[in-house]
This record gives C-alpha cells, structure tokens and sequence, in this order.
C-alpha cells in the first residue's frame, strides 16, 4: 500500500474555495442525526466505498441529492481519514480540504470564522465575506 502524498499549496487552496467545503462549514452537526436523512440509506453500501480503480461517478452523483451533503461532508472531515465517498467527495478531493478544513476549525468556533480562516490560506477575508454574501 502507497501512502498518499501531501496536498500541494495550490491544491489547499483551490479546496478552500470549494462550494462543497463552505456548506460543510455552515451545516456542520454536532452528532450525527443526520445520518437517518441521507440519500444513502437506500443504496447498496458498496456504490460509495468503490475500489481504487473504479470510478466514483455514481455515488458522488447521489450525494448531490442528498439534503444533508454539508454536514456529511463536516463529518467526514472531523474524522479526518475516512474512505469512501461522503458528501460528494472522494477520498481524494478530501485530502486538500482537510488542511483547509482544520485550519478553519482551529480558529473558531463559528461557521463564519471557520470559513474566514481557511480563506485566509489563500486570500483576504473580504473575498471571504463576498463568498458568505452570496451564500
Ligand atoms: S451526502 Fe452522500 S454519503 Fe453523505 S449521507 Fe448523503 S448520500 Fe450518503
């Protein structure tokens, strides 16, 4: 088994621009009641956790249903080192935001601050505030 590399500087920061992240910030749960509204629930298990060479497609394409994409996101990041897809992420994508994510989440508690202090990876806070606004 190869150990996944670190996520490049311009990766992080094209993970801490993505929409995806944001919701995850602002729906972001504490337990995980969600977990019964999940689009998932009536699909086979496998169709989210693919093999290494098989494609994601299909289960990325359920989760953009799903209402609670954000706070599945949030959970997956929490736990930092999940397989699988989990909020319309794979594995992959997940690696680049979760240095984005622990950032934000190191500096506040608030989804705004969390989201302002990952930006801060890449950019001023004001183009954080134009993302919020126009949430
Ligand atoms: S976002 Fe995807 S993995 Fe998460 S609960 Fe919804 S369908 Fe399941």
């Amino acid at each position: 088994m190869t150990r996944a590399r670190m996520p490049r500087p311009n990766e992080v920061a094209a993970a801490s621009r993505d929409p995806r992240l944001r919701r995850a910030f602002e729906e972001r749960e504490d337990g995980q009641a969600w977990r019964v509204r999940g689009v998932c629930r009536s699909v086979d298990p496998e169709v989210f956790f693919p093999a290494p060479n098989e494609a994601t497609d299909a289960a990325v394409a359920l989760c953009r249903t799903c209402d609670v994409q954000g706070a599945c996101l949030a959970w997956a990041l929490d736990v930092g080192d999940c397989h699988g897809v989990w909020g319309g992420t794979t594995a992959r994508e997940r690696r680049a935001m979760l240095v984005a994510w622990r950032a934000g989440m190191r500096e506040s508690g608030t989804a705004f601050d969390a989201l302002a202090a990952a930006s801060a990876l890449v950019g001023p806070i004001s183009a954080t505030r134009e993302l919020v606004a126009s949430a």
